[in-house]
C-alpha cells in the first residue's frame, strides 16, 4: 500500500532476446545452406548476454537451449545468425543465474537500455548477413533474407 519515496520496486531484469535463423549460408561463398547453427536449432530463442563492440558487435555471447541436449548452454556466435532482437523481461532463475555467472552485465535494470542495443543489433545483423559473403545467394536460397 505504501508506494511513497524510498520504496524500491520489485527487481526486474531485462535481457535481449533474439531468434536463430532457420537457415544460414555456409561453405565457400555461402553457396550451401545449413539449418540453424552448430549449437542451436533454427528458430530457437536465445538471450544475448554480451556483445563485442571492439569488433563492431560481429560476435556475441548467447544463452539458449542447445540443439542436442535441450538444456541451457552459453556460447559465442555470429551476430548474422540471429534476428528479431528485442528487450524482454526475464524471470527464469536458470537464465538469470547463467547470466550472473557469466559476469558480463548482460542484464539491464532499465528496459530502454536493452531496447536501444537490441535495435542496433538488428540493423547490424542484417548488414552482416548481406556483407559477409562476396558471392550472390545460391539459387534457390532459404537464408533469412530470402525466406
Ligand atoms: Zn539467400
Amino acid at each position: 500500500m505504501n508506494a511513497g519515496a524510498g520504496e524500491t520496486p520489485a527487481e526486474q531484469s531485462w535481457l535481449i532476446a533474439a531468434n536463430v535463423v532457420r537457415w544460414r549460408r555456409y561453405g565457400e561463398g555461402g553457396q550451401e545452406l545449413r539449418p540453424g547453427t552448430k549449437s542451436y536449432r533454427g528458430g530457437s530463442k536465445v538471450y544475448v548476454i554480451e556483445t563485442y563492440a571492439g569488433t563492431g558487435h560481429e560476435q556475441l555471447t548467447t544463452i539458449g537451449r542447445g540443439r542436442h541436449t535441450g538444456s541451457y548452454i552459453r556460447i559465442d556466435m555470429a551476430t548474422r545468425n540471429l534476428h528479431t532482437f528485442r528487450a524482454v523481461p526475464v524471470y527464469s532463475p536458470t537464465v538469470l543465474r547463467l547470466c550472473a555467472e557469466a559476469g558480463v552485465g548482460g542484464c539491464w535494470q532499465q528496459r530502454g537500455d536493452a531496447e536501444e542495443l537490441a535495435a542496433r543489433l538488428g540493423v547490424l545483423a542484417a548488414g552482416y548477413r548481406t556483407g559477409h559473403w562476396d558471392a550472390p545467394h545460391p539459387t534457390p536460397c532459404r537464408c533469412h533474407e530470402c525466406l
